[in-house]
């Protein structure tokens, strides 16, 4: 990595995003800390928790974690404010080389980090866990790959399918991400649409150790919609493709009504012909013109997001040969000694 002198450790902090997780924090510490021991000596390890206003113990689990192990950061949030925030706090208090985020439910295989760091040896900027295989309810799995089909049909960025948040990704990603600042928050569509050097390690995912989902499904549907609405303006455009269809219906009918009159006129209604088809006609100009709303609205809606225009991965000139240049006593206008 191009950052870091080599000799010095690089830090990776895990960060865990915590509500009502008391029966799963100590084991998740113990594992993280097993798994990670052996790497001790290359890598400075640290722990964020944010505990995203849990209602149990988790909380004075955490406190009394962080007076044993002085690797724990504990951030509580003044409220429940949803998965997605508990992590964007933590992306934002993190001081790291490498992040890596994790559900705190030891869905996450803390093992499968090991491979996520291996990767980000190679030089990638964000290496992602792909679920293989996942463990949860016959209705969380349909309706998870309804989702993620759906969202790949429609996003205009490529966002990986069953993959979640557990992921691991760069100082200078996390850098990127916190230039971010829109409220609606699908952290994986935001990883997926700033770039860099991103790669995948697959993985079987386990089953909630203790406790229950924080994501039912009123929350489920909502990050759905964040989902899809924060990376495609599809639906818009189905508005004015929708207007045009029943337009084209009127015009169809035009062509019934000439062809009753000219092949069977005893059976034409008088009247008929002009209300149906100035229905369809009106019907159709009505659903245009919500589309072309619907175009602005876009339009305001991007903008408000205020999403940075552009990342820059890195920046290749000829300057230093220019400066070594003007350094050993030649013009840099002239290249003349
Ligand atoms: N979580 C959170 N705030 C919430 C809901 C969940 O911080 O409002 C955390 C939770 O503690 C866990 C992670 O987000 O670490 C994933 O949540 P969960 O396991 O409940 O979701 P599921 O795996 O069922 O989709
Ligand atoms: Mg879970």
């Amino acid at each position: 990595m191009p950052t870091e002198p080599s000799g010095t450790r690089r830090r990776i902090t895990f960060v865990f995003p915590i509500y009502n997780e008391e029966g799963n924090i100590d084991l998740l510490h113990r594992t993280v800390d097993e798994v990670t021991a052996p790497l001790a000596d290359r890598y400075d390890f640290s722990f964020l928790y944010v505990d995203d206003g849990s209602r149990d113990s988790s909380l004075a689990l955490l406190t009394a974690l962080a007076e044993r192990d002085n690797r724990v950061t504990v951030v509580e949030l003044s409220r429940n404010f949803g998965h997605q925030m508990a992590v964007t706090a933590g992306l934002d208090l993190v001081d790291a080389d490498a992040t890596i985020i994790m559900d705190s439910d030891l869905q996450d295989p803390p093992r499968v980090a090991l491979e996520l760091i291996e990767k980000w040896e190679e030089g990638f900027d964000v290496v992602y866990a792909q679920r293989r295989s996942r463990q949860d309810s016959a209705f969380k799995k349909i309706t998870a790959s309804a989702f993620y089909w759906f969202l790949r049909k429609m996003a205009a960025v490529d966002i990986p399918k069953n993959t979640g948040d557990f992921r691991l990704i760069d100082r200078k990603v996390v850098d990127e991400l916190r230039r971010y600042r829109e409220r609606d928050r699908f952290l994986r569509g935001l990883v997926s649409y700033i770039g860099f050097k991103q790669t995948a390690v697959v993985f079987d995912r386990d089953k909630r150790h203790a406790g229950v989902t924080g994501y039912p499904l009123r929350k489920m549907l909502r990050f759905a919609a964040d989902g899809i609405l924060g990376f495609s303006v599809t639906p818009l455009r189905l508005i004015s493709r929708f207007g045009y269809l029943i337009s084209a219906l009127s015009f169809f009918g035009v062509l019934y009504v000439i062809g009753v009159k000219l092949f069977a006129p005893q059976t034409a209604v008088p009247g008929w012909a002009f209300i149906t088809i100035a229905m369809f006609f009106l019907g159709g100009i009505q659903i245009i013109m919500l589309g072309v709303l619907g175009s602005y609205i876009g339009r305001t809606y991007s903008q408000v997001q205020n999403r940075p225009l552009y990342g820059v991965a890195s920046v290749r000139t000829g300057l230093t040969q220019l400066e070594r240049a003007v350094e050993s006593g030649v013009d840099a206008g002239t290249g003349v000694r």
